[in-house]
């Protein structure tokens, strides 16, 4: 069994997969923040991220350039997350690996606003 890339220590089918797959929607930030990790992290799941995407800051890119595994993403440290209403923050750590195999880390701070039940990734500060 697979476990889940977002390293919630649970399956992948019974954590972000179900998610991944349109079986339900993301009910919290929190939620939503790591299955487009996942996405990120297993690529090929373009699809998702766009529609994940809210509509005044989703990327011009196609679902086949989103799903590329550009990045070795290994690791996801959630640090806060916070909702208020239809708006939502997380602040996250994410490790990638470069070419020369060194652990580089990707710190952001995201916002998400939820649109008629459905939460979604408007941007984000990093750093
Ligand atoms: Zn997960």
């Amino acid at each position: 069994m697979m476990l889940c890339p977002c390293c919630s220590g649970k399956r992948l089918n019974q954590c972000c997969g179900p998610l991944l797959a349109g079986q339900h929607y993301a009910r919290t930030v929190k939620q939503l923040m790591r299955s487009r990790y996942s996405a990120f992290a297993l690529g090929n799941h373009g699809d998702y991220l766009l529609e994940t995407w809210h509509p005044s800051t989703r990327p011009d890119v196609s679902a086949e350039e989103l799903g590329q595994l550009d990045t070795q993403w290994i690791g996801l440290d959630v640090v806060d997350s916070s909702q208020q209403g239809d708006k939502g923050t997380v602040t996250f750590c994410a490790q990638w690996q470069d070419e020369e195999g060194q652990r580089q880390t990707h710190r952001e701070h995201s916002r998400f606003e939820r649109i008629t039940g459905r939460w979604y990734y408007v941007d984000g500060d990093i750093g």
